[in-house]
């Protein structure tokens, strides 16, 4: 099976860079790693695998990257942090170019199968609109009213890798993300996430001295959010699973944005003055992963402490922060 060919989408950007890396680790011999950035813009690239840049928009290049594979791993996606998504809601619904043509592709190429990385921003809006709202379970997805944009996007799609095992046979296998952080991930430039906006944020006002912080909305809204390493290793049980549905892949440690903020404060040795932007995009005021059906199914949760994730996400950060402060080639 370690012989088979596998291919991941996406594997310029954070999770499928990791993801590859993963598979090497794990003795795969055969990767074919696609995306839309020249490999030289990757945030890993390895040179015993195989490399392509493509538009996966395009369903001939779809053709090309799954030729031959076993196994397919799409995480090719137009997106970014609430910044990103509250203001490219088109290019988000967008990506349903790439998840059409790479489930038309699996399918006609003989793919046994098919990974696809949903979101928690399927949920229903309605039951996120409290900072204590109860953690969201699978079935909370429907009546539908997902985050406008890029949640519908990924609700239509999970359905359609339904419907291509059930109508034709393809093994698709569905996870839901909340909130993924780890090093070798967007930091700056607009697409960031919190974890990684945080880091930026305090690192830059403890080098520059400017002792203050610019905070999104006034700092209570909840969260949790997963370390990549748990990130993986769901991906890798999901996908080898019988799991049919799609399922929640995320931490159930919940916090405010302020008590992310103070625990990278913590790591980095500083305290810095508060500045809160109300109008700034804040997505839903509370979000958690419900984790019954994960563990259910495979006696195992995410589990990496937010604490613990967020050192290593900060010391590299601050590592891309020096390097770009030196004029030194970085990833951002
Ligand atoms: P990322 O932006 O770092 O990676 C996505 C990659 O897809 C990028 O490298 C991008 O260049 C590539 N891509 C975009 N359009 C493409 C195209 N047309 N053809 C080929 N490649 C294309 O994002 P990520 O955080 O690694 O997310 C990976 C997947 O996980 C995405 O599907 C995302 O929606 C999903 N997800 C992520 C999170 C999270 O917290 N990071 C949460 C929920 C879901």
């Amino acid at each position: 099976m370690k012989d088979d060919l596998v291919v991941v989408t996406g594997a310029g950007g954070f999770i499928a860079g990791h993801l590859v890396a993963e598979l090497r680790r794990q003795g795969y011999g055969r990767i074919r790693a696609v995306d839309i950035k020249p490999p030289d813009a990757w945030y890993q690239g390895f040179g015993d695998v195989e490399n392509l840049c493509l538009d996966l928009n395009l369903r001939d290049n779809c053709t090309q990257a799954v030729k031959g594979a076993r196994e397919v791993y799409n995480l090719a996606a137009n997106m970014g942090g609430m910044g990103f998504i509250e203001k490219n809601k088109a290019l988000c619904m967008l990506s349903v170019l790439i998840n059409t043509h790479m489930l038309m592709a699996a399918r006609e190429s003989g793919v046994q199968r098919y990974f696809y990385s949903s979101s928690a921003c399927v949920y229903n809006a309605e039951k996120q609109k409290d900072t204590s709202s109860p953690a969201l379970k699978e079935e909370d997805a429907y009546p539908a009213l997902a985050e406008d944009g890029y949640g519908w996007e990924k609700l239509f799609s999970e359905r359609m890798c339904r419907h291509f095992r059930e109508d034709f046979g393809l093994e698709t296998r569905v996870a839901r993300f909340h909130n993924v952080y780890g090093p070798h991930g967007t930091w700056d430039g607009g697409r960031e996430k919190a974890p990684a906006a945080m880091c930026r944020k305090v690192i830059q006002a403890k080098i520059s001295g400017r002792m203050e912080i610019e905070i999104w909305g006034s700092g209570e809204r909840t969260r949790s959010f997963m370390y990549i390493d748990d990130c993986l290793e769901g991906i890798g049980h999901i996908m080898h699973s019988d799991i049919l549905e799609p399922i929640n892949l995320g931490s159930s440690e919940l916090v405010s944005v302020n008590q992310l903020v103070d625990m990278v404060e913590e790591i980095a040795g500083v305290k810095l003055k508060r500045i809160y932007d109300p109008s700034a995009p804040q997505g839903v005021a509370g979000r958690n992963s419900d984790n019954t059906l994960i563990r259910k199914y495979l006696e195992w949760e995410p589990s990496t402490p937010l604490r613990e994730g967020l050192a290593k996400t900060y010391a590299w950060i601050y590592d891309q922060y020096r390097k770009r402060e030196r004029g030194e080639a970085t990833t951002v």
